[in-house]
């Protein structure tokens, strides 16, 4: 028998499955369109792709090479960070490019290790104080060492917020991945690793307030090899609760914020169904009331397995804000910086501040 969990797990990846693979359908129609018109002008008869070759590598263009960030259009620009709270988009934009020029960032892999002592570093030269939390993952694909970083932001009292973000990403030869190249994990999970940067830059400059705050930059969310079974996936943020847990400090947390996926252009960020309803109402109404209606949606997206729900199962209130369901280059090599809006992250980074404004306020 299965458990809510498990079946809203296999539901919501199935979700993100019918949803890219009838994006792919188009690209094959068109792409086979245009083969058509192609041997139609040429005459010969043999198709110019193949039919696999049709699908994204050939319809979307992407170089697959982290080092060269395209500058990103003008509308997508950030707003000035005095419009936003403060928090300064196209700093978070800056430090996604940072971390996505390290390329694919598996757990374990040298990339990851150089991405690790680049958050580390980042976080004190904000002042941050800094905890490297070390532990070994049992994956399907052996003992596998990870590491979570979190940044204390101290409060006045016991209660704490808990930002979270995973900075890992899917590993090659994975069987979601799609595309030629190598998965440079733009969108997921760089831009919400830029994000939470730009974050800590602001708290940990900041006065205490009520409660502590948490940025907690946590490995292993992608699955080694499958999502669905035996827990293949969310290992840091597991191991996080499960020491917060034993520490006593799980009981403190008043609200944990996760965001994932948070930087594509066009952004549209429905409500997902598996997160906290007062939380999530909480994080929606702050967004309307900045005026990002359009981009924080009413409309719902059905529960997905994410962070969060590491804090949710031990009945933490948590939010995940993620821009999933419209985002087609999702596990794809052409998840890249061209992708990536400075004005998205300004616009989530505006609202998950003025949310820990507003629990501050609400929660002592
Ligand atoms: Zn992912």
């Amino acid at each position: 028998m299965l458990s809510s969990g498990a079946s809203s797990r296999a539901r919501s990846r199935g979700e993100r499955r019918t949803k890219l693979s009838r994006w792919h359908k188009l690209l094959w129609i068109g792409a086979s369109f245009f083969a058509a018109l192609h041997c139609v002008a040429c005459s010969h008869g043999a198709a110019p792709f193949s039919s696999a070759a049709s699908g994204t590598a050939g319809a979307v263009a992407s170089t697959g090479t982290p080092s060269a960030t395209p500058a990103p259009p003008a509308s997508e620009s950030a707003p000035p960070a005095s419009q936003t709270g403060g928090f300064d988009g196209q700093k978070a934009y800056d430090f996604t490019a940072k971390l996505v020029a390290f390329g694919p960032r598996p757990p374990a892999s040298d990339a990851i290790h150089h991405t690790q002592e680049y958050i580390d570093a980042q976080l004190r030269s904000f002042g941050c104080a800094v905890e490297d939390q070390d532990f070994h993952a049992q994956t399907p694909m052996g003992e596998t060492p990870m590491k979570n970083i979190v940044a204390k932001i101290p409060g006045t009292g016991q209660g704490i917020l808990l930002l979270l973000t995973h900075y890992d990403t899917l590993r090659k030869g994975h069987h979601e991945l799609k595309g030629t190249g190598d998965f440079v994990g733009a969108v997921d999970a760089g831009s919400s690793s830029g994000l939470m940067l730009e974050m800590a830059r602001i708290l940990c400059a900041q006065k205490p307030a009520a409660n502590s705050v948490w940025i907690a930059f946590v490995d292993g969310e992608e699955s080694f090899v499958d999502w669905n079974t035996d827990n293949d996936n969310t290992y840091g943020s597991r191991e996080l609760a499960a020491r917060m847990a034993a520490s006593g400090d799980l009981k403190h947390i008043r609200a944990a914020i996760l965001a994932d996926m948070v930087g594509p252009t066009n952004l549209r960020i429905k409500r997902e169904e598996n997160s906290t309803p007062w939380l999530a109402d909480l994080v929606w109404k702050t967004a309307a009331s900045l005026g990002y209606k359009d981009n924080f949606v009413s409309e719902r997206a059905t529960g997905i397995s994410d962070d969060h729900l590491s804090f949710t199962h031990r009945g933490v209130a948590a939010v995940d804000i993620i821009d999933l369901n419209d985002y087609p280059y999702w596990h794809t090599t052409d998840d890249t910086m061209d992708k990536v809006s400075p004005r998205s992250l300004a616009i989530v980074g505006h609202v998950i501040l003025e949310t820990v404004n507003e629990l501050q306020k609400k929660l002592h």
